[in-house]
């Protein structure tokens, strides 16, 4: 069987010599030596001074939110995960639906002037499959109009453009540790911000706003990262660039294979971006099989690919009848989520399985 993912792990000899200090110390969460072996070693990465591990991605995204104190509309896409559209709701906001390009599927930059009210509180775009956003057209329009940019980086760790990381763009943002991602600590996230008094934010937010034993000047929630998570990134992120040449030989043969291919798309490579292969995406528009006859075929054979992103998230059910969600209103982003298959990708899967794969397909 071949999965759509499977999670990196280091030696397990590396895991257990890292842990062996929490044995010893007794610290198993509250911004331990791990923690903040972690944080440097993020800074360091990222090129970015102030940043905040956090339990998960989403509350990284949900506490950003909350620090920029945000209120009103959030112009976004619905070509996401669940978590981008459910933290702006959950934040007592409203997602404005921006439709996509439609090769890199990030947020359309010239939706932003036609979907901007009065209400518009900020921008919160996604490097979709690690692909890079329209970055210049993005900032421009929020420095016209003063909205802060804040990015669902989830799945753009050890991405850089031009040397610099996916970190350094908008006024925020946000990176997902899942273990399904390129790096991650079992569970986990970060949230990066420019400047030290939003960092003090997001740590009060992380941790029930308590400065001391006997001094709480915040209401905050409890988003702590644990010991066991952060000793799982350190040591993922000493294997991180070898993982990532591996998926990007993955990633060759799939082109190899699959490029030029009448009635399938892939992403174009983005220009002096060095990419992390996060996903293989393919668009199945004209192929003589549907996206759903791909899959389905795949999926005989023990092959899970995944529909990803379908639904779109201007088409969930729990959002049904709300105003303003509705698939029609973006209708690229609606194309592609109906024609749309990530195929399998991790560090370790064998080429003679990516051509098994194209085999498959290509029929
Ligand atoms: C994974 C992911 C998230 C949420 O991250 P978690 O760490 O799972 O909470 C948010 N946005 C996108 C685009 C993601 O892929």
């Amino acid at each position: 069987m071949i999965n759509v993912t499977r999670s990196s792990l280091p030696p397990f000899e590396e895991y257990c010599a890292e842990i062996r200090e929490i044995w010893d110390s007794r610290w198993l969460t509250n911004m331990g030596k791990k923690h903040e072996a972690l944080e440097a070693a993020l800074r360091d990465y990222l090129g970015c001074r102030h940043l905040a591990l956090c339990v998960n991605g989403h509350l990284a995204l949900e506490n950003l939110l909350e620090a920029f104190q945000l209120k009103g509309e959030i112009l976004t896409t619905p070509f996401t995960f669940a978590s981008t559209t459910h933290a702006i709701v959950r934040c007592g906001c409203r997602p404005v639906f921006c439709d996509i390009d439609p090769e890199r599927f990030t947020l359309d930059p010239r939706e932003l002037e036609r979907r901007l009210t009065k209400d518009t509180a900020a921008v919160l775009p996604v490097h979709v499959y690690g692909n890079l956003c329209d970055l210049e057209a993005i900032a421009d329009f929020g420095r016209r109009h003063g909205l802060p940019v804040i990015y669902d980086a989830a799945h753009a760790f050890g991405v850089f453009k031009d040397g610099v990381s996916a970190a350094a763009f908008g006024d925020a943002a946000m990176f997902s540790f899942h273990a399904t991602k390129v790096f991650h600590s079992i569970e986990g996230g970060l949230a990066v911000c420019r400047d030290a008094a939003m960092l003090q934010t997001l740590n009060d937010l992380k941790n029930f706003g308590i400065h001391g034993p006997e001094e709480v000047p915040f209401v905050g929630g409890n988003a702590k990262m644990n010991e066991f998570c952060a000793a799982m990134g350190l040591c993922n992120l000493r294997h991180l660039e070898g993982e990532i040449e591996k998926r990007r030989r993955v990633t060759e043969r799939y082109r190899q294979r699959l490029e030029g291919v009448a009635g399938l798309r892939l992403n174009p490579v983005q220009e002096g971006v060095k990419s992390n292969y996060a996903y293989f995406p393919v668009v199945f528009d004209g192929f003589r099989l549907s996206r759903d006859q791909v899959f389905a075929l795949l999926a005989k054979e023990g092959i899970h690919a995944r529909k990803y992103f379908f639904p779109l998230t201007n088409s969930f059910d729990c959002y049904r009848g709300r105003p303003g969600f509705d698939p029609a209103d973006t209708p690229v982003a609606a194309h592609i989520a109906d024609r749309v298959l990530t195929l399998p990708l991790y560090a370790d899967l064998a080429l003679e399985d990516v051509d098994r794969i194209c085999d498959l397909i290509l029929g």
